[in-house]
């Protein structure tokens, strides 16, 4: 089945309201301009490198997500274009988003990620350390971020039940903050979850935005 096809597939089961983002890494150029031509705008990527060299050969339109864990040193990267970063982690990581922000003069979109999984290899902040980051309102102090939602990702097994209690907890999360948090304001509606493995689970749990690679691409082959 072509790259088009399969997202085509996959938008019929998709809300309307639910963004797709094409997780692109590690596949070459060539497939993320068929899905282009199809009409996809949407594309993830991990690795800063990988993002700027793809950015750089790909038609301008594109708007590109970083969704893999990024190490400070590397936002200079991609400040000067990327569209939204769905893994923020740490209050540091924050700080330094702000200030490449302010050196490009552009505000520039987060998603907070958060630790949903019974696992310890996942990133993302713990619920109670991202609440006492929140109330602390020290975010409001940095113009050039925009706080928008929140991301998390399920733990990888077969056990749907848990993979719904884990979408229904980010869900709730997010409600929360928003709730305590109401200078957040209009703005703070993403909740980015869903993969290719569990993206119907997400779904159902109120995901307004899905993270899909191999079901679009194909299995991945990493370069060893
Ligand atoms: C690779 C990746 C995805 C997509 O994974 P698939 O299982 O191929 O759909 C989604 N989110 C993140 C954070 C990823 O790193």
């Amino acid at each position: 089945m072509s790259i088009q096809k399969k997202i085509e597939d996959i938008k019929q089961e998709l809300p309307p309201s639910v963004v797709l983002i094409a997780v692109s890494k590690t596949h070459p150029a060539e497939a993320i301009m068929e899905a282009y031509n199809g009409g996809q705008r949407d594309f993830g990527e991990n690795r800063p490198q990988e993002l700027v060299a793809k950015y750089e050969a790909l038609p301008r339109d594109i708007r590109w997500h970083m969704i893999g864990s990024l190490q400070t040193n590397k936002v200079k990267y991609i400040a000067p274009f990327v569209y939204l970063i769905h893994s923020v982690d740490s209050e540091k990581l924050l700080e330094v988003i702000n200030k490449e922000g302010a050196k490009n003069n552009r505000i520039i979109d987060v998603l907070m990620e958060i630790h949903i999984a019974d696992e310890n290899t996942k990133h993302g902040w713990e619920p109670d350390e991202l609440s006492a980051y929140m109330k602390s309102e020290k975010w409001l102090a940095l113009p050039y971020i925009r706080i928008r939602g929140v991301m998390g990702m399920a733990t990888f097994t077969d056990d749907r039940e848990q993979v719904h209690n884990e979408f229904r907890n980010l869900k709730r999360l997010f409600g929360k903050i928003k709730q305590d948090n109401p200078k957040t304001g209009d703005i703070f509606d993403t909740i980015s979850m869903g993969m290719s493995g569990d993206y119907p689970i997400a779904i159902e749990e109120g995901s307004t935005m899905v993270r899909i690679g191999s079901a679009i691409f194909g299995a991945r082959e990493y370069k060893k």
